[in-house]
């Protein structure tokens, strides 16, 4: 299975991608982790990325392809993947429908975690505390949020378009939202 996780910052997509790895033995690919993680470790490219996430604008679309063609092309994935923060724009989106083609393993469904704009600030401000995200503070957030209704958005209509979109209600209980995911993927429901 192969699936392309689409939502707003603070929409749960990374919650709830790393309990659909539990529960669908697939790996959980976040473009988050892994450029978060470079910069952990001070690689060029991490420390270039930090400046521009700590701005919440979004790291040039080259060294995105980069990175998410190195790491679909990894054995684990050939089983399926969960795409959690990529694309990100509609330049994204082609490339990744170019480099999924080109291996042969086209994206399955794309779904979108919906959740009420109102509900994001309150839910982001209690991660900024818990994880300690230096892209958390308010400023930051309100420029992630521009940036995700400017340019991540269309990519919505764009999955639309191609026939694979599905919104799953994002509001609720973690658990809820799991079982609203699961069911539009048709994966036995009993917990594991
Ligand atoms: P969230 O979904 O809550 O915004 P992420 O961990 O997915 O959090 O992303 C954090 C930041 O990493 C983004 O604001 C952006 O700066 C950068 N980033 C992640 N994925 C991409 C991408 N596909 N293209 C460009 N920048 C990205």
């Amino acid at each position: 299975m192969r699936i392309v996780l689409l939502g707003s910052p603070g929409s749960g997509k990374g919650t709830q991608a790393a309990l659909m790895k539990v529960r669908l033995g697939i790996p959980h690919i976040s473009t988050g982790v892994l450029l978060r993680n470079a910069a952990k470790r001070g690689t060029e490219l991490g420390l270039k990325a930090k400046t521009i996430i700590d701005k919440g604008e979004l790291v040039p679309d080259e060294i995105m392809s980069d990175m998410i063609e190195e790491r679909l092309s990894r054995d684990d994935v050939a089983i399926g993947f969960i795409l959690d923060g990529y694309p990100r724009n509609l330049a994204q989106a082609k490339s990744l429908y170019a480099t999924l083609e080109r291996l042969g393993t086209p994206a399955d469904v794309a779904i979108h975690i919906d959740v009420d704009p109102e509900h994001i600030i309150g839910r982001i401000a209690k991660r900024a505390k818990e994880e300690d995200r230096s892209d958390d503070t308010e400023e930051v957030v309100r420029n992630r949020m521009r940036v995700y209704h400017e340019q991540t958005a269309p990519v919505i209509e764009y999955y639309a378009g191609r026939g694979l979109l599905t919104h799953v209600l994002g509001d609720g209980p973690i658990e809820l939202v799991l079982e609203r995911i699961l069911s539009v993927l048709r994966v036995d429901q009993a917990p594991a």
